[in-house]
């Protein structure tokens, strides 16, 4: 038998008799032989480094369950993050005191390494879709949770920025009222724009209301002085403070210890001059105090 082969750039023809053709019947061999081989180290150092045992199932063509194999590797790898997730859902639900029962998933606890929750054998196709299927359960009960925590959470802010209707000290005898009244330095009449809470140095000044912490600083008149954003135009003032306990821009809880009561600044003795204000003008805040539980009833000055 001979094979002619045409080499275009020589423009001429070779014939191969029977002893060349043996030749290139032993390099087709070994060449064969050398790419087998390197395949076969090539899926062996694969498969050990990805950790996993690739027996063939019947019937499923080898390329096939190599995919569906590195897809399992992938879904592990999500399980195991999954996992955190949930770690993470329950951690944010023990903080902010919310039920996270009604979504918890049914995820296993973390037991190391991102193939835990997979069998160790290979998998087929409707198995892997069944575990497809249930991580992203997983994802909708982790969406629905975090859904129930951002309802929660504002609707817990806006409870917060409500009218400043907690009584702001516990030390209760009031000095001085709202209103026109002889000045305790100059003799003259003027307008007590707020009531004064009598009481020992140190006790504890509570914001009488939820929101931000607007200014906490020393002031001529007013001493060491809060003020707290409650939203809506309204702010309430917290005055002659002996020690201040909050920072601009922190937010606060209604009840929340804002200062130790005082007499820094204009003022005769330890007390607390406590004020509202809406959009600038001074309210009643006896008003605020004794209508808080309906607030919306309260009647403001500017009106
Ligand atoms: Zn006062």
């Amino acid at each position: 038998m001979n094979i002619i082969l045409v080499s275009n750039r020589l423009s001429r023809a070779v014939t191969l008799g029977p002893r060349h053709l043996w030749l290139v019947a032993i390099f087709c061999g070994l060449a064969l032989f050398g790419l087998l081989t390197v395949a076969s180290w090539a899926t062996y150092n694969l498969t050990r480094s990805l950790g996993i045992s690739l027996p063939t199932l019947p019937g499923v063509p080898v390329t096939q369950q190599r995919q569906i194999d590195l897809l399992a590797v992938r879904l592990g790898q999500m399980q195991a993050q999954l996992v955190r997730l949930d770690g993470l859902t329950r951690r944010v639900a023990d903080r902010t005191g919310i039920d996270a029962k009604p979504f918890q998933s049914n995820i296993a606890a973390p037991q190391g390494g991102a193939m835990s929750s997979l069998p160790e054998r290979s998998l087929n196709l409707a198995q892997l879709q069944a575990l497809v299927g249930g991580a992203d359960g997983k994802i909708e009960n982790a969406i629905d949770q975090y859904d129930l925590f951002d309802t929660i959470l504002t609707q817990r802010k806006l409870n917060t920025f409500q009218a400043p209707a907690n009584l702001p000290t516990a030390a209760g005898v009031r000095s001085s009222a709202y209103g026109w009244r002889i000045d305790p330095f100059d003799g003259r009449q003027t307008f007590h724009e707020g009531i004064d809470f009598v009481g020992d140095v140190g006790t504890a000044i509570f914001a009488a209301a939820g929101g931000k912490v607007l200014k906490a600083e020393y002031h001529n008149e007013y001493g060491n002085m809060v003020e707290i954003e409650h939203g809506n135009g309204i702010i309430s003032r917290y005055a002659h403070a002996s020690q201040l306990l909050v920072k601009v821009g922190e937010e606060v809880r209604t009840g929340q210890k804002l200062a130790l009561l005082g007499s820094t600044g204009r003022s005769t003795g330890p007390h607390l001059h406590f004020e509202i204000r809406y959009k600038g003008v001074p309210q009643n805040p006896l008003y605020f105090l004794q209508l808080g539980a309906k607030p919306a009833t309260v009647k403001l000055a500017s009106d």
